[in-house]
């Protein structure tokens, strides 16, 4: 067994989580972010690159198609089950139609909360212009064809200008935090591309590409427990702000749906099992200890925001919408678990925007999906191509 005892720097041991993920938390999430409340995000997809102004890609407002010109947009894109299209339909892989959004809007859905910059993002959440709701559930993070250039330059910029790796001797514990978290989330959104794959361009054939899952992640035991670590941290968060969660309204307009997500909120918050075998996932009160503390939490939210704010550079419209999604997320994980300006009682000063309840709540469940993902595929995948 390679994930045996703690998860580093968590308070649960591996087999607790995949046991309590299994049973308890991935059922749950799944059903939760199904519901009206938790499947419309509200979200600027236009991209406004502060970093590389010289990228074309990035400069108009529907990047999903901006680097090809007008006759290598095919009809089909418009509605994309009249034919399939052949490789040479596409010059650029921004236009993919797996990597476009489709925006479906529940005018119903979402009301009654209230409005709040997030101190660790870039994209000031008080501000509508330019914002659109966006139907998850119909644009799953999955494989979209964005590779080369563009998507290496960004994870290069998020790992060396904002969080080099920290491992070495005497680095500090909240810096190695930050770039575990980063991990993670990229080892998740590995996970995702790999467990939902283009097999067959030509015939659109979707399923599970297991090699990409061993060479980008299980070759790698370090991107495995950051994985964890992420997912234990972001659990943390969520049941840190188990009161604001549980008073919270998910009124859309649709009583049986608005019951049914609230049910599942308390079955995920208070689940006996749960709170007996993992009470404490993350302890934040290890953090932020001694003279340096402030100072290093200003830093590393500065940090966090240049990453947040790389989001915009994502030359990929699902990519970036996920991107953006789970950057919120985590730095609403990071809002509750270290509300800033030195309140650090929640219930005086927690105020969470509903997108970012939204955010955190879908990181989660993309997070438990990993971990179960890696879980039950990682010890054959690993066996299978280490023996050969
Ligand atoms: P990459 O995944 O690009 O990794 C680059 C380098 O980072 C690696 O060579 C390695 O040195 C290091 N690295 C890789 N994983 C880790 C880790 N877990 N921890 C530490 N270091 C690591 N593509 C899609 O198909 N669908 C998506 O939804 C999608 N979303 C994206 C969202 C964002 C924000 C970004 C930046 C990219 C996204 N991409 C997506 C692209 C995807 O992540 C890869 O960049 C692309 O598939 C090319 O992969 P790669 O093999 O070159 O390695």
């Amino acid at each position: 067994q390679k994930y045996t005892g703690m998860v580093e720097d968590c308070c649960c041991d591996y087999e607790t989580v995949n046991n309590l993920n299994g049973e308890v938390l991935h059922p749950s999430l799944q059903e939760l972010v199904k519901t009206p409340f938790f499947r419309y995000f509200k979200v600027k997809l236009w991209c406004d690159c502060p970093f590389w102004p010289d990228d074309g890609m990035c400069r108009l407002r529907d990047c999903s198609v901006c680097e090809c010109p007008e006759n290598e947009f095919p009809e089909s894109f418009r509605k994309p089950s009249q034919r399939s299209l052949s490789a040479d339909d596409f010059m650029c892989q921004e236009g993919k139609p797996q990597a476009a959004v489709d925006r479906t809007v529940d005018t119903r859905a979402f009301r009654g909360w209230t409005v709040t910059d997030n101190p660790w993002t870039n994209d000031d959440e008080t501000d509508n212009a330019e914002m659109s709701y966006v139907n998850l559930q119909l644009n799953p993070e999955r494989y979209t064809g964005y590779t080369g250039p563009s998507a290496r330059r960004i994870w290069d910029a998020i790992y060396s200008e904002n969080c080099p790796k920290y491992p070495s001797e005497g680095s500090c514990q909240e810096e190695r935090i930050l770039y575990k978290l980063i991990s993670g989330l990229h080892s998740s959104i590995s996970i995702h591309i790999a467990s939902d794959y283009l097999l067959d361009e030509a015939k659109n054939v979707w399923g599970q590409n297991l090699t990409l899952l061993y060479d980008r992640v299980l070759q790698y035991p370090e991107r495995v427990r950051n994985l964890y670590f992420t997912f234990l941290f972001v659990l943390r968060a969520v049941t840190k702000a188990t009161d604001y969660l549980e008073q919270a309204e998910y009124e859309t307009g649709n009583p049986t749906e608005d019951l049914k997500t609230h049910s599942l909120v308390r079955q995920i918050l208070y689940n006996p099992k749960f709170q007996a075998a993992c009470p404490l996932p993350f302890d934040e009160a290890k953090l932020w200890k001694g003279q340096r503390g402030p100072e290093l939490k200003q830093k590393i939210q500065g940090q966090f925001r240049n990453i947040s704010a790389l989001m915009d550079c994502v030359g990929c419209e699902k990519c970036r919408l996920w991107g953006k999604l789970q950057v919120l997320g985590l730095g609403t994980a990071l809002k509750i678990l270290f509300s800033d300006n030195g309140h650090e009682h929640l219930g005086q000063t927690l105020q969470l925007q509903r997108n970012e309840v939204i955010a955190l709540v879908n990181l989660l469940n993309r997070l438990s999906e990993s971990v179960k993902f890696v879980h039950e595929m990682g010890p054959s995948v690993e066996t299978i191509i280490e023996d050969n």
